[in-house]
């Protein structure tokens, strides 16, 4: 690897601006495993040279790349009573990077396919460019489709396989067609061996197991709707009996920093507001959460978002 790419992939595990998903795929990227990604940049007043330094990199290594518009983002910073308080925290940008011109082509012509609502070609085409493997491209396809989905999931089992494949293969940016998938193996080792060698800080703290002890009160419920399905425009819900429950769980403190709101899937029907202890590990980008026992309730738990515009 040049030193141009290894400047790239440095910058990458310091900056302040990327969070660990857009860490991740940089860095993949930058280490030429990816032959394109899509990642965030975040700007706020700490951090305002970072956009310049990135592109600087991205210069020095030929790499060709689309930035996208400054838009603003928004973070939760405090529980008051029955109010999830939000505030403008700064500007974000998306990048699509790309490895030279020819994958440019090709993300050309995956937009295209888009508008022209070919799904299932674009997805074939996406999955190439984003290095998801070919069979697990091909059961996305499939689960585009409702019939699909009624035929081979309950509400609760279809949550369940996403949890199962983001456990299994942490490091992977498409969700695996299933938790055996060969593919999906060789791929994830693949990436860890590339995160160990070039990466070692960004693996060490991305890899961690960190374990907290926090209050989290259930927010809003996780509800697949039929327009899911390519090419349908109905809200109905794709399952109409509910054997399980996908919550989000939001963290009364700050953890890391930051009030987390969690996936958390459940047989249980939980009330909204409900506070419980909880004891969280999170490790890569997943939480795997114990709940305790319930403390108390919160009526009328809502969220107060500004939309302020920059
Ligand atoms: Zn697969």
């Amino acid at each position: 690897m040049n030193r141009q790419r290894r400047q790239l992939i440095d910058f990458a595990q310091h900056a302040a601006g990327l969070d660990n998903a857009a860490k991740l795929k940089l860095i993949l990227f930058a280490a030429g495993v990816k032959p394109a990604t899509f990642f965030a940049l975040r700007v706020s007043p700490q951090n305002l040279d970072e956009k310049q330094h990135l592109e600087r990199h991205l210069k020095a290594c030929k790499l060709p790349f689309i930035a996208g518009k400054a838009r603003g983002y928004e973070e939760i910073v405090g529980i008051k009573g029955d109010t999830v308080q939000w505030k403008m925290r700064g500007t974000w940008y998306g990048y699509d990077v790309f490895a030279d011109r020819a994958q440019v082509a090709q993300f050309k012509k995956y937009l295209s396919l888009v508008q022209r609502k070919k799904h299932a070609d674009a997805d074939r085409v996406g999955g190439t460019l984003y290095d998801y493997a070919p069979c697990c491209v091909e059961h996305y396809i499939k689960e585009h489709n409702v019939a699909f989905l009624r035929k081979n999931y309950s509400y609760f089992s279809y949550y369940k396989h996403l949890h199962d494949a983001e456990r299994a293969f942490p490091l992977l940016m498409h969700t695996a067609c299933s938790t055996k998938c060969a593919a999906s193996k060789k791929m994830n080792a693949a990436y860890a061996a590339t995160l160990k060698k070039y990466a070692p800080a960004f693996w060490k703290t991305f890899s961690a197991a960190r374990k907290y002890a926090v209050d989290v009160v259930v927010d809003s419920e996780s509800e697949l709707n039929e327009d899911f399905a390519y090419g349908i425009a109905s809200s109905k819900p794709v399952f109409a009996k509910k054997d399980g429950h996908e919550f989000a769980l939001l963290t009364l403190k700050p953890v890391e920093g930051h009030y987390y709101l969690y996936s958390y899937l459940t047989r249980l029907a939980l009330k909204r507001g409900t506070v419980f202890t909880a004891r969280v590990t999170m490790q890569y980008n997943h939480a795997d959460i114990a709940l305790g026992k319930p403390k108390r309730a919160i009526k009328n738990l809502h969220h107060e978002r500004h939309f302020t515009l920059l």
